[in-house]
């Protein structure tokens, strides 16, 4: 089929076989894995991972592309979600789901947080970005790509850069570079956020002026006395603290909380 990649759909198609062939291996379909495929376009990873699968939950927002793939493949392999993903409910598909695509760009990072919530259900995810995303999300502390979305997502992920992939391998080609993440869900954190919309919020605030100090910009939750109780330096500023860090100015804060009211 001559199809017109759709730019506001952020349609990218992958065309590199050896590319195609190592994402196949990173993510290892086994053939009772429930993979939920986000965005299978003309079918690129789709065919390759049917192949090894029973069976294959794909979710299509293009309707073209959905009749497309309803004339191609198997459909006693394949369920066919015509819909978006940034709506879809994961939970109707069960648990243990193992999550894949080579993203819409355009709505990468809200996919990601869209997907957080689903994380008790998802064993892993195995996702294309725009390279400069996933530096952001797989970064450490204290360098300049370390930020919010590191903070957020590795709190509730165990994050791994697996590969990058160059423009060429895609059609149309994409203005920049793209790599493979490895996401897995933190289902026995040692740690947990006892408020998550605080967490948000605090970590939110303390990166919205990366250049300012933690006691500027964390004076509506913390005085000084909470950070010499946290053993926090008030000097710092948001790339210095770690995840676990930020996990426990947000405990603190609920902590004193609860404890003022009662
Ligand atoms: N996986 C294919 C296509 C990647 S392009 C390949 O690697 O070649 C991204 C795909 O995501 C396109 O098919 C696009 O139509 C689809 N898409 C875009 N927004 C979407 C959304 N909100 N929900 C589901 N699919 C979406």
């Amino acid at each position: 089929m001559a199809h017109k990649a759709r730019k506001r759909f952020g349609q990218n198609f992958l065309i590199d076989q050896q590319v195609i062939s190592e994402i196949i291996e990173y993510i290892h379909p086994l053939s009772e894995d429930r993979i939920v495929e986000i965005g299978p376009g003309l079918g690129a990873l789709t065919k390759p991972l049917i192949s090894k699968l029973n069976h294959l939950n794909v979710i299509e927002l293009d309707r073209d592309i959905v009749a497309h793939l309803k004339s191609e493949l198997p459909a006693n392999k394949l369920t066919i979600y015509a819909a978006d993903a940034m709506k879809f409910d994961f939970s109707k598909l069960g648990k243990n789901l193992r999550i894949v695509g080579n993203l819409p760009y355009n709505i990468s990072t809200p996919l990601l947080f869209y997907l957080s919530d689903f994380s008790a259900l998802i064993q892993d995810i195995h996702v294309m970005l725009q390279k400069e995303v996933v530096d952001r999300m797989v970064a450490n502390p204290s360098t300049t790509d370390y930020g919010r979305l590191s903070v957020m997502l590795q709190y509730r992920f165990d994050m791994e850069r697996l590969l990058t992939v160059s423009a060429e391998s895609f059609r149309p080609m994409p203005k920049v570079q793209s790599a493979i993440v490895c996401m897995t869900p933190l289902h026995h954190r040692t740690q947990i956020v006892l408020d998550e919309t605080l967490f948000s919020r605090i970590v939110a605030a303390a990166f919205s002026q990366r250049r300012k100090t933690l006691r500027n910009t964390l004076s509506a939750f913390l005085k000084q006395e909470d950070f010499q109780h946290l053993s926090i330096d008030s000097q710092l500023r948001a790339e210095n603290l770690t995840v676990e860090q930020f996990i426990k100015v947000s405990n603190h804060i609920t902590v004193r909380q609860n404890t003022i009211h009662r």
